[in-house]
């Protein structure tokens, strides 16, 4: 037991029980168990806090296993990022990182052994004729011809499968249990099929390679997990673990499957299949693009794991499908960095105003506060003020709507942590376009001493030589409609305006020496 903190969801109360029964020696070991064929999402973070946090709680362990048995698709750049991905999460292993190919041995010697007792067949038929004999949910099976072949030549079959003597698809391992099962999955399920291709830890030593239903299970098994925890869409392959498990054991402990709800974000697409798309299609910068649902997008774009714990502990572990309104995750996001972020000032779109009574050449150092709302945080900086400065091109209107709080020909605003400045005279271009602003400023009206000057509005500025030129990315939402799933082609939901990049943006020149992944909010930028 450990005193980390309890979860409250059916699984940790399955956990519990188990434990209370003194089930499994009281172990609790829990994997993860990815497929390395692409980056992690958001849904993979939540099994993965699912998992470490369960065994954490129980005094138990968490592998991380490579499910590699699809040697097509997979590749060790993906290795790579996943373990920075479930390190980063605040996911430790300790020395339990496995590859299903680990396994590859032991699964043969399993595969070898159920043909021994009658259990398993080798099928030649083609792919074609054993789908169509496997029926379907109100249609019994039919046997394949090959259903009784003996023992000794099914073995010989095997081996030779194993031996290279069969082409992709020539011949596949069957389990021999019901062709009119009731549940599809345990209609004499294929546990090995040939596949002539290198695998990126094997390489050439295999040809044959094991199906996720056998597989899964015996993975599980060998490494010693106790509580295997899935999603849904793998309810009805647990007959089929149990079948596996049950015919290849006594397995000490005996691993049992759990499902859970997988999660599904709304703006957002999380097939890995689809994500590998907008990145091979360049609709995105990289796996790591910020508007990625990649754990590597989402810390570029300063997201915290701690938000992501904080959103998983929101949405709960559910035993029924749903959508999750991408608010939910946005918010647990703001709050979080609502309290780790300093306040600084940048501005996106500059425009220039000249303080025309200001002291030619003089500059004011400011020291503004970090946390201007918790001035108990202390911290501050200094800000240079002067006569020369840019404020947001969208704060200054020619002809501004009524209950407008920002600076207009004539009018007051407040510099944010400076002095009140009037809007004296507009500079315009050859085609009356806004220039330049000339303005004064009241010099007995600075921030924080004496009496309090009104003004219209607070408006953030930076000085106009001594901040720093800067490239503003602004990200959005990713696609344009709830449900790019459901269209028939997810790409052309995509939201046109989800990047918008500001070249000419300045920010203060504190932040000069700001490190990469660093966090800063940009005052009234939200
Ligand atoms: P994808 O469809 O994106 O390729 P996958 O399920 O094939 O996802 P795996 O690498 O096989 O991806 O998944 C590793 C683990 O993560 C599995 O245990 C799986 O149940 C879990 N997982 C994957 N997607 C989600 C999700 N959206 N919500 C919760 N858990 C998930
Ligand atoms: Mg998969």
């Amino acid at each position: 037991m450990s005193d980390a903190p309890r979860p409250r969801n059916f699984l940790a109360e399955i956990v519990e029980a188990d434990l209370a029964a003194g089930r499994n020696g009281g172990r609790v070991v829990t994997r993860f168990p990815p497929e390395p064929n692409g980056y992690l999402h958001i849904g993979h973070s939540k099994s993965i806090l699912l998992n470490f946090g369960l065994a954490r709680a129980y005094g138990g362990r968490t592998h991380l296993r490579f499910d590699d048995t699809n040697p097509v698709t997979e590749d060790t750049e993906y290795v790579e990022a996943i373990q920075q991905d479930v390190r980063w999460l605040g996911g430790d292993w300790g020395g339990h990182l496995y590859f299903a190919s680990d396994f590859f041995d032991r699964m043969y010697a399993c595969a070898e052994r159920l043909v021994g007792e009658g259990l398993a067949y080798v099928d030649t038929q083609s792919q074609d004729a054993i789908r169509e004999q496997r029926g379907s949910f109100d249609r019994p099976g039919v046997n394949s011809p090959f259903r009784d072949r003996p023992a000794a030549e099914n073995l010989d079959l095997l081996r030779r499968m194993k031996a290279g003597e069969f082409p992709d698809g020539a011949a596949v391992l069957r389990a021999k249990i019901d062709m009119s099962h009731p549940n599809v999955l345990m209609r004499d399920p294929l546990l090995y099929r040939v596949r002539h291709a290198r695998h990126h830890r094997t390489g050439d030593a295999w040809c044959i390679y094991p199906m996720y239903d056998f597989a899964h299970p015996l993975e599980d098994a060998c490494e010693g997990v106790t509580h295997s925890i899935c999603t849904l869409e793998f309810e009805s392959n647990r007959e089929l673990y149990d079948w596996v498990l049950d015919h290849t054991g006594p397995w000490d402990p005996r691993p049992r499957q759990y499902e859970f709800a997988r999660l599904a974000l709304g703006y957002t697409v999380m097939s890995k299949r689809k994500l590998l798309r907008l990145v091979n299609e360049r609709r995105v910068s990289g796996w790591d693009d910020p508007r990625m649902p990649t754990v590597a997008g989402m810390r570029r774009r300063g997201v915290t794991p701690e938000a992501l714990r904080d959103f998983a502990d929101l949405i709960g572990v559910a035993k029924n499908n749903s959508l999750v309104d991408i608010g939910k995750l946005e918010f647990a996001i703001r709050a979080d960095l609502e309290r780790r972020s300093p306040r600084a000032m940048a501005v996106v779109h500059p425009l220039a105003v000249s303080i025309e009574n200001w002291p030619a050449g003089k500059v004011e150092e400011l020291d503004l506060p970090w946390w201007p709302g918790e001035p108990e945080r202390g911290g501050s900086r200094k800000v240079p003020f002067g006569g020369e400065l840019f404020i947001e091109r969208d704060d200054f209107a020619l002809d501004p709507p009524k209950d407008w709080k920002r600076l207009a020909p004539g009018r007051e605003v407040r510099l944010a942590g400076a002095y009140v400045i009037r809007c004296d005279d507009v500079v315009r271009g050859p085609g009356g376009e806004v220039r330049a602003l000339r303005c004064t400023y009241d010099s007995a009206s600075r921030t924080g001493e004496g009496a309090t000057r009104r003004a219209g509005g607070t408006l953030h500025w930076v000085h106009a030589h001594l901040s720093v030129p800067a490239e503003v990315r602004m990200y959005d939402r990713l696609f344009a409609v709830e449900q790019p799933d459901a269209e028939e082609d997810f790409i052309a939901a995509l939201n046109p305006g989800s990047l918008a990049v500001a070249k000419g943006a300045r920010v203060e020149p504190a932040l000069r020496d700001a490190l990469p992944g660093s966090r800063y909010q940009f005052l009234r930028q939200g």
